[in-house]
């Protein structure tokens, strides 16, 4: 596995977001809504820089993944009240094709926010089939596999402090290992 960006890296990156979204937020209170399971690591490192009143939601987009293949793409947003009339800040671990967040930007929209913007922590080059940018990103990286700091490999991986690509020698499937939903 090979490091691509450090513990140290990934802290200031999510610094210069946190002061990105602060310049182009008012007092207005935010309702950040997470994208699990991906996202747990940055949103936990964001929310703790941002210095709004805020309110944290998450909802679950799982593709059943094949490893690194993308699969069939299941969302359960279940939030109404929460949402409505309300200055939303839409998190995810990583923008790849880009069809995740526009599912779920789209199932946010059904409940009327006031604002909606969306936050990632990476953006994947050159991989995007959807007309749609998020607003917010820490970084821009090469479309190689990557896990750590909240992105899995079949579950496994998230607790890395770093993010790391996969090399094809960390691609062996394990005995036993099922396909699992992961996001
Ligand atoms: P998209 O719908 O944008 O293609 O994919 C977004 C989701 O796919 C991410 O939230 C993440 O769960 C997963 N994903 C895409 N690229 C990677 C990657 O390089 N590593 C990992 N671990 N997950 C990825
Ligand atoms: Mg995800």
């Amino acid at each position: 596995m090979k490091t691509l960006l450090s513990e140290r890296e990934l802290s200031e990156g999510v610094d210069r977001l946190s002061r990105a979204i602060a310049d182009r937020w008012d007092s207005r209170p935010m309702t950040i809504v997470g994208v699990l399971t991906g996202c747990i690591v940055f949103l936990a490192d964001l929310i703790r820089r941002l210095d709004v009143p805020l309110r944290v939601y998450l909802v679950q987009a799982s593709s059943y993944r094949n490893g690194t293949t993308r699969g069939e793409l299941t969302i359960d947003v279940d939030l109404g009240p929460e949402v409505q009339g309300r200055d939303v800040l839409l998190i995810d671990d990583i923008f790849d094709t880009g069809h995740t967040l526009v599912r779920v930007l789209a199932e946010l929209k059904k409940y009327r926010p006031a604002s909606i913007h969306s936050a990632v922590l990476l953006y994947k080059e050159g991989r995007q089939e959807v007309d749609f940018e998020p607003e917010f990103i820490a970084f821009r990286i090469p479309n190689r596999f990557v896990v750590g700091y909240g992105l899995d490999y079949r579950d496994e991986y998230r607790n890395l402090p770093y993010l790391a690509v996969l090399e094809p020698e960390d691609l062996n499937p394990r005995a036993g290992a099922g396909d699992g939903a992961d996001g």
